[in-house]
């Protein structure tokens, strides 16, 4: 990211922090004095607010979001041998979280509109070792659950939420995470609800399922008793610090969310016709936007345009993961929506504190660059 006063950067977290410096200070001086720094009451704290914020009885920290979702897989027994569905069109780390319990990460196309799986996209890859099917609400847009709820109901499979880029969205009045039997959230710093560092979390109405993933992400601990280990566990928490941090961003988020929505309305006003290019949120659900993305030809003259008028751009994401070296061991398939939108897609700038003359000088740019091609 270029810091130069006259550019537009992507994101700023700079300016998300600046007002809360004090009382970050105060949480860090607070975890120094108590001298409790994993696990504890910042983090219980938290995570009964992280669950009562998403609609779903219970949350665990955890130490990412990449952990959140293989602890997910592992509390639900998905195994090696297993199936599970996942979008070829999202971060590496959804397909690695499968590979990390030893499952098969089978890659499904997505809907050509709103880049997001549904049950006809999915159903070509059902197999009799289909288990499970990871949906990703990608860019802050929620994918159908109440659909996806159905088919997997049908099917008889797990389901879990990559809910990574979907902090608060909203589909049906039910937020990211709540629907599936576990949503798996990234609190990276860039993320819409980041840590000062890494963290996660999983949200979920299954008691039982809540018990195994408090165990798992803890050595496999017993709950009652520290030196029994009943199953096979890992070492992922969260920090008390970050869970802190986290606590005090958290009481920020919904504004921030607004900020971020009412920026997108600044470009669309702005792009007019053009607006038609970007991967828009689904009719009917509320989008947290994580991410801008706009289709366009020849991409990277598009983003050299942009460049060098000022503006930084981004690509989520330019290789499907079903063409990443990392799977080059599994079966080909050909998935041309997610081929293809590997090859059109641009993020544009858009963070909560944007400016008004920022987004206009965006916008001005975008139209140039795709009015003098003609697009
Ligand atoms: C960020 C992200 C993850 C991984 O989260 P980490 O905290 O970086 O491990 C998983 N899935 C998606 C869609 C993401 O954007």
């Amino acid at each position: 990211m270029n810091s130069s006063p006259d550019r537009v950067p992507f994101a700023d977290l700079g300016a998300l922090h600046n007002d809360l410096r004090e009382q970050f200070d105060s949480v860090w001086q607070d975890v120094l004095e108590r001298s409790a720094f994993v696990g504890g009451a910042y983090v219980s704290a938290f995570e009964a607010d992280w669950a009562s914020y998403c609609g779903a009885a219970e949350a665990v920290g955890v130490a990412n979001g990449t952990d959140a979702l293989a602890l997910s897989l592992m509390a639900l027994g998905i195994e090696p041998g297993d199936e599970v569905l996942v979008p070829s069109n999202t971060f590496i780390a959804t397909a690695g979280a499968v590979a990390m319990v030893g499952a098969v990460p089978v890659f499904v196309d997505v809907d050509p509109v709103s880049l997001l799986v549904t049950p006809e996209t999915l159903a070509p890859a059902l197999t009799s070792r289909t288990t499970a099917i990871l949906p990703v609400h990608l860019y802050g847009h929620m994918a159908d659950m109440p659909a996806i709820m159905r088919f997997a109901r049908a099917h008889g499979l797990a389901v879990i939420e990559d809910a990574a880029q979907a902090h608060g969205a909203m589909r049906n009045n039910v937020k990211a995470g709540a629907s599936g039997a576990a949503g798996a959230f990234s609190f990276y710093p860039g993320k819409n609800l980041g840590a000062l560092g890494d963290g996660g979390a999983i949200v979920t109405n299954d008691l039982v399922l809540m018990e195994r993933l408090r165990s798992l992400s803890n050595h496999g601990r017993d709950t009652a008793d520290r030196y029994v280990h009943p199953l096979r566990g890992v070492n992922s928490r969260l920090d008390a610090l970050q869970a802190g941090l986290l606590s005090l961003k958290l009481a920020e988020l919904d504004e921030w969310t607004a900020m971020r929505r009412a920026v997108v309305d600044e470009y669309r006003r702005g792009l007019g016709d053009l607006w038609s290019h970007v991967v828009d949120e689904p009719p009917g659900s509320f989008s947290v936007w994580h991410l801008l993305v706009m289709r366009v030809q020849n991409r990277s003259a598009f983003q050299e345009y942009l460049d060098a008028h000022g503006i930084d751009t981004g690509i989520h994401y330019p290789v499907p993961c079903h063409q990443q070296g990392a799977f080059k061991h599994l079966p080909e398939r050909s998935l041309p929506v997610c081929e293809q939108a590997a090859g059109e897609v641009v993020s544009l700038p858009l963070f909560p504190h944007m400016t008004s003359e920022q987004v206009g000088r965006v916008v001005d740019a975008v139209r140039m660059a795709l009015e003098t091609r003609g697009e």
